[in-house]
């Protein structure tokens, strides 16, 4: 190392980052930030090059919610930065602790718009997207900057930072290293723990249901709060149903879960224990009829701006979540509440009656000598079963739908999906980040039309050689692939259904497998994971198959196109 490069602000902001913790970077390279990852890798971090900057920053969101630390991506400026900006974006509304750094032109040209190679006012572009945008101008402040950075990531809500690095910065230097400031932020996400008035309003409005039902999001999932949730649900028998990223919070199979029983355990509920979850549109904005108008809620939550978004919170319980439960389950037992039996009988005759019609439907489909959606997706759950360490990434509209039911989780965080937005384009980001995380096998679960959004990663995914089996649903389309409006013209949902989207893995080196029935999609699944090579596996279904938005029909305007 020249002199005075481990004097640099690019070299403070690799000492930063690892005096906090942060040793994976996830991005993609260019001016004026790529000496800055040869220097990162040099000083000892792990610099994940990606294709494009959208996965790359959805990887580092991915590793945030898994880790409880700030994953970090990098991008040039400003097309790059663009690019990584929806990721940005995503990854604040689904509150993942991440922090996007950016390499940007010099103030003084973009302030007068003299006109720059990639220019734009990256700073005021970020603001809207994110928790908060910081500049560093000069390497002084390389210490606070970062420090500012993960103490705004992951105090409070979690989300997304935006962190400017003008290339000026990049190689202003200091006297000498301790002129930066350079720090470990001192308990970055401080408990926080509700009084007792709002535990005991809790318990109150507990004490006196009749149909109580714990309702788990994502935000339990981060929060880490899986050891008191069990205990809670085992000392109360109170139903539980998670939403999709919280599933294995509580594991799937538990005799507590209504998960299939979701419409009448909502529906019927008059008390609802929310745990890290927002009534927005995923639940209906708290309406009916999926909730019951007189229903009462209970909802621990970070963020106070959340209580009352959509509906009377009659208990709100501030605080992060195992805080608020290590006070909350002990006030709960003490009042000795439990679930009423009637409550219990109703939803298990109603989950038997559903059950019974899935399997139904599951057994229909992978007797059928052609691949469905069904047989596709079960020899996945079949595998979670045997090995609950796996984790699954998924994205889609059927295909997310129908996984979503069918994969049983049985531990907490080895689920990451659409999130928030419901985004396509998240799959193999996210599942690259899981795998050089957790160091675990992962399956992508795509639909074809979500593969296509990243789909260039696979090649990131075999320079790395990760553990990642993608399997691709393939329908030939967004929804589906068979319906061509106009006789002579591709219908806007038309994707090409006889692909051989296996070779795009062979071309980097990876397996591929191309199945057309049950017993060749659970041959190649286990051989998948049993090689832990990059693997396709293509899942070939009728172009018929998959409604319309899958379960989001009714989010998708409708026109009368008949009468043209
Ligand atoms: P889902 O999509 O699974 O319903 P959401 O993302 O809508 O979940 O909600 C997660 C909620 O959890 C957010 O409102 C967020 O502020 C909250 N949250 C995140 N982390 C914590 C935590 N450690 N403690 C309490 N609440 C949290
Ligand atoms: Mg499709």
């Amino acid at each position: 190392m020249a002199d005075n490069t481990s004097l640099t602000g690019a070299s403070l902001l690799v000492d930063a980052l690892q005096a906090n913790g942060l040793n994976n970077m996830y991005g993609v390279v260019g001016i004026p930030v790529t000496d800055f990852a040869r220097l990162a890798e040099l000083k000892g971090m792990k610099f994940y090059g990606f294709r494009r900057e959208d996965s790359a920053v959805n990887a580092a969101a991915a590793a945030g919610f898994l880790t409880g630390k700030p994953g970090v991506a990098l991008t040039v400026s400003a097309p790059g930065f663009l690019n990584g900006l929806t990721a940005l974006a995503q990854a604040t509304k689904n509150c993942f602790p991440l922090i996007m750094i950016s390499g940007s032109s010099d103030r003084h040209v973009i302030d007068l718009d003299r006109g720059d190679y990639e220019g734009i006012d990256q700073y005021n572009v970020a603001k809207p997207f994110c928790k908060a945008a910081y500049r560093v101008d000069r390497a002084q402040d390389m210490g606070l900057a970062v420090a500012r950075a993960v103490r705004t990531a992951v105090s409070g809500r979690p989300g997304g930072v935006y962190l400017d690095l003008p290339a000026a910065t990049v190689t202003d230097t200091v006297a000498q290293k301790s002129d930066a400031n350079i720090y470990k932020v001192v308990d970055a996400a401080p408990k926080q723990l509700p009084s007792d008035d709002a535990i005991d309003r809790a318990v109150e409005l507990l004490k006196n249901a009749k149909h109580p039902v714990i309702l788990l999001g994502k935000g339990a999932a981060y929060g880490r709060g899986e050891d008191e949730i069990r205990e809670l649900v085992d000392k109360t028998k109170i139903p539980f149903l998670p939403m999709s990223m919280a599933k294995g919070v509580v594991p799937d199979d538990s005799p507590s879960s209504a998960a299939s029983a979701r419409s009448l355990s909502l529906g019927q509920a008059d008390v609802v224990l929310l745990i890290g979850a927002r009534l927005n549109w995923m639940l209906s904005n708290g309406e009916a009829p999926l909730f019951r108008e007189d229903a009462k809620f209970i909802q621990v939550e970070i963020d106070a701006t959340e209580f009352d978004s959509n509906r009377k919170i009659d208990a709100p319980l501030q605080g992060d979540i195992k805080s608020v439960l290590q006070k909350l389950v002990p006030a709960i037992e003490e009042a000795g509440i439990k679930a009423p039996q009637d409550w219990l009988d109703l939803i298990a005759q109603d989950s038997k009656k559903n059950n019974d019609k899935f399997s139904a439907r599951i057994s229909a489909s992978e007797a059928k000598p052609t691949l469905g959606y069904y047989s596709a997706i079960e020899p996945i759950n079949d595998l979670m079963q045997k090995h609950p360490d796996t984790y699954i990434v998924s994205e889609g509209a059927n295909t997310l739908d129908i996984g979503r039911n069918l994969i049983g989780m049985q531990k907490p965080r080895h689920r990451l999906d659409t999130g928030t937005w419901g985004v396509m384009g998240v799959g193999l980001g996210y599942a690259i980040a899981t795998a050089v995380e957790t160091g675990k096998p992962v399956i992508a679960l795509e639909g074809d039309s979500a593969f296509g959004f990243d789909g260039m990663e696979m090649e990131t995914i075999c320079r790395y050689h990760l553990p990642v089996t993608v399997v691709i649903v393939n329908n030939g389309g967004i929804y589906n692939g068979d319906v061509n409006v106009v006789p002579d013209q591709l219908g806007p949902t038309v994707l090409s259904h006889d692909a051989h989207y296996g070779d795009i893995s062979k071309a980097f080196g990876g397996d591929s497998y191309r199945v057309n029935n049950y017993a060749e999609m659970k041959d190649a699944l286990e051989k998948a994971y049993k090689s832990g090579n990059p693997t396709i596996i293509d899942a070939q279904i009728p172009a018929s198959m998959g409604k319309e938005s899958g379960h989001i029909g009714n989010l998708n305007p409708k026109l009368d196109l008949s009468a043209l």
